[in-house]
């Protein structure tokens, strides 16, 4: 099929008594018949990307683009009546929590832009994350049935499918394999767990809770059941193709960890080869060591996983068996190397916490790397300190990246018109042109200025729709929108709204650019501080909104259920991103990156990411704050007393609202022990373990002076600009490409 074909076919199909979902199948089945009859030819060479989640979002709209035909399809549908927006009641595919899945989503789209052979491996969970609704002002999680509007954009490969085994069961690995389009057209793998009840339930959820031993096991199932289907299936492959010659397996797949989840897949592999194919161990190991790479994504030490010794032995004897011998064989390496005690027992993989995924990730690996310079920097200095000073050579940078296709294309239509029209289109292929912008800022501020006001226009729309919350056309926007974590800081954000709310009523801060506050967060589930946050700030946006006296000037919205495609709306209609975690935590961030591309000013502390963004867009045109990592480690030395910011009666007015019966939790007594969190401290962390307190009045200072920054119009727009002119950097383009060459070797030669 061929685009004229696929638009004569889209011109027969009757609209008449068609509901919305069946018109979304017909049209997608259509797209993807389109798609698949042009599939390039196989690559001698591919990259596999192995991750727990995916965060694709909506598939309709970006495949449509990519495929070249969403103008045609638009204009078709409006012949026949259709608003192509109808297809937003379709919810997006959340087969990932936030960064790292939506991470995954962006490499897989870049590499297929690219035309790389880059594939995907991963869970083709029934329920994606949780959809989240709010009552009262608390988050209450419901099932996302995501597969209820049908899933026409996989295909089943019945007879492809694999069987895994654990000593209590064997399982059904289904793949279905969702294409990706682009310049070459990849394949994400989803493998679905089918068998006994036992079984099913291996795919049934995106992170069951894991607080108790069974969920543990369930989740330690996942993570062992998708590694290994992924694995076995590339063994054999390779063998069809090259025989029993595994020395040369690492001349063909080059296979990427995403975060220690699928570091499993390691030891199941030289299971595979020493078990099946009777190479030896050291030889079996050799091979994994030049085909695996591994991607740290967090310093949170609650994040490093480690598997009970007894659990593994009990479901995994195998695993188990050849976990302790390549513990031994470190050891013993690492001993004739030397090594202090100190040292071993900081790199060892069997410790006393269990079996610990990053440092056998960190010996097996061919090459380790963080995801921002800043990170990086911090595993190797910190982290990792003692792999680093043993295997120097693993260490690697790769800042992270997002696709301008989904971010800038797709999500500001409006924005990629006016790009058009003063650089060309060029950008639009090669992303590396965005930065001939740089030579036309003056010229298009205001342009720029009427593009914004009309993305926060159908922003409003949205939220006045969705939420209730009516906010007027001019408002300055600021957005923190990512998942909701302490270390994230929208507690900090909300303390700044309540110091500038009480500003504006006492009028200590005058001639204030009308405001408009958003956030959008999902808590985990079992996260209880971080779900009392997301009261607080509901019980603010209530207060404030309805105050007559302030509701002018400042408004606050908290957005239900934030996902991919509230976030494409968010990100095009903001002026301000705000980026505030405590220094040294943020691995990266990519948000700020799609809020970068779409013309946000940064307003942040010197972070993840946010270092990089600033030295492209340049100081003067983002606004900086706050304690660095140097600060934050010297404060951590001498000693941190919170309790003395609360003397200063502004914060002090802010910070006891939790107590002083301005807000209502519920009789949860959740406010009291979250400002007890900040005061004293709380369960195993010092008060204000996230520096809150301190970062407090340097972050309601950067919020005023971009306040009064933004009331010059075309200024603060020239400003915006230099964010989009410098932001190429920033595409997952310029990031995968990185990777292709510095760890992967593929090429788009094929
Ligand atoms: C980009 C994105 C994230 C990551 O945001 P950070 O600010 O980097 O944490 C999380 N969720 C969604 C839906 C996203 O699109």
């Amino acid at each position: 099929m061929d685009k004229k074909q696929f638009t004569e076919r889209l011109k027969k199909i009757d609209v008449k008594n068609k509901g919305v979902i069946s018109l979304y199948n017909e049209i997608s089945a259509l797209a993807m018949e389109l798609g698949l009859s042009s599939a390039g030819k196989a690559s001698e060479r591919n990259a596999y990307y192995l991750s727990m989640e995916f965060l694709i979002g909506r598939s309709f709209y970006n495949n449509l683009m990519e495929l070249g035909v969403l103008e045609q399809t638009s204009e078709i549908l409006a012949e026949k009546g259709i608003d192509i927006n109808v297809f937003e009641e379709i919810e997006d595919a959340a087969l990932g929590n936030g960064g790292l899945g939506r991470l995954a989503a962006c490499f897989l789209d870049s590499a297929a832009g690219l035309g790389l052979p880059l594939h995907g491996y991963g869970i083709r969970y029934k329920y994606g994350l949780f959809k989240q609704a709010i009552k009262n002002g608390f988050q209450i999680e419901l099932p996302d049935d995501w597969q209820r509007f049908g899933d026409p954009w996989s295909v089943r490969r019945e007879n492809e499918k694999r069987t895994v085994i654990f000593a209590d069961m064997s399982v059904t690995a289904v793949p279905y394999d969702m294409p990706v389009f682009g310049k070459r057209t990849n394949v994400l793998r989803l493998w679905q767990a089918e068998g006994s009840a036992e079984a099913q339930k291996i795919s049934e959820y995106l992170y069951p809770a894991d607080d108790t031993e069974e969920g543990k096991i369930l989740r330690l199932r996942q993570e062992y059941f998708f590694s290994a289907a992924a694995v076995g299936e590339l063994i054999e492959k390779h063998i069809k193709k090259h025989g029993r010659n595994f020395e040369s397996f690492p001349q063909y797949n080059a296979i990427q960890l995403n975060d220690t989840h699928p570091v499993l897949s390691i030891i199941e592999f030289i299971r595979l080869l020493t078990a099946d194919y009777k190479v030896n161990f050291s030889d079996a190991l050799e091979i994994a060591k030049k085909t695996f790479s591994y991607t740290n994504h967090t310093v949170l030490p609650e994040a490093l996983e480690c598997w009970n010794a007894d659990i593994v032995k009990k479901i995994l004897p195998d695993i188990y068996a050849l976990l302790i011998k390549i513990h031994l064989k470190q050891k013993d390496e690492l001993t004739r190397l030397n090594c202090t005690r100190e040292e071993l027992a900081d790199m060892a993989i069997y410790t006393s916490n269990g079996f610990s995924m990053a440092n056998l990730a960190l010996y097996v690996a061919k090459t380790v790397n963080g995801v921002a310079k800043l990170h990086t920097e911090i595993l190797k200095q910190n982290l990792f300190k003692t792999a680093y000073k043993y295997y120097p050579g693993k260490f690697q940078n790769k800042t992270n990246g997002i696709t301008q296709r989904r971010w800038l294309m797709l999500c500001n239509g409006e924005l990629s018109v006016l790009l058009d029209e003063t650089i060309g289109t060029g950008w639009r292929s090669d992303v590396s042109e965005l930065g001939k912008l740089n030579g036309y800022i003056g010229q298009i501020a205001e342009e720029f200025v009427a593009v914004k006001a009309e993305k926060k226009k159908q922003l409003f729309k949205y939220i006045k729709q969705r939420e209730g919350v009516d906010i007027p056309d001019n408002f300055l926007v600021y957005s923190q929108v990512k998942r909701l974590h302490e270390y994230k800081r929208q507690l900090m954000t909300a303390f700044a709204i309540l110091e500038i709310y009480y500003g504006l009523k006492d009028g200590t801060i005058k001639n204030f650019a009308p405001s408009v506050f958003i956030f959008g967060a999902k808590s985990a589930p079992a996260y209880k501080r971080a779900k009392t946050i997301i009261k607080f700030i509901n019980e603010i946006a209530a207060i404030v909104n309805e105050d007559e006296q302030t509701n002018g000037l400042l408004k606050v919205v908290f957005v239900c259920n934030y996902n991919v495609s509230y976030a494409e709306k968010i990100i095009a209609g903001s002026d301000v991103s705000l980026q505030v975690s405590t220094a040294g935590l943020e691995a990266s961030g990519t948000g700020n990156m799609k809020f970068m591309m779409n013309g946000a000013v940064t307003c942040g502390t010197m972070d993840g990411a946010n270092i990089e963004i600033v030295e492209y867009a340049g100081l003067e045109n983002n606004y900086v704050f706050g304690a660095t990592v140097e600060d934050i480690s010297k404060l951590k030395k001498e000693g941190y007393e919170p309790l003395k910011y609360l003397a200063d009666p502004k914060h002090g007015k802010a910070v006891k609202t939790l107590i002083d019966g301005t807000f209502e939790d519920g009789g949860t007594g959740s406010f009291k022990e979250l400002y007890d969190s900040l005061t004293v401290g709380a369960s195993w962390h010092k008060a204000d373990n996230y520096f809150v307190l301190y970062d407090l009045e340097s972050y309601v200072n950067a919020l005023l002076k971009i306040n009064g920054d933004y009331k010059d119009k075309n200024s603060f727009a020239e400003k915006q600009l230099k964010n989009v002119a410098n932001s190429a950097y920033f595409s997952s383009d310029r990031t995968i490409k990185e990777y292709a060459d510095e760890i992967w070797e593929i090429s788009d030669a094929f």
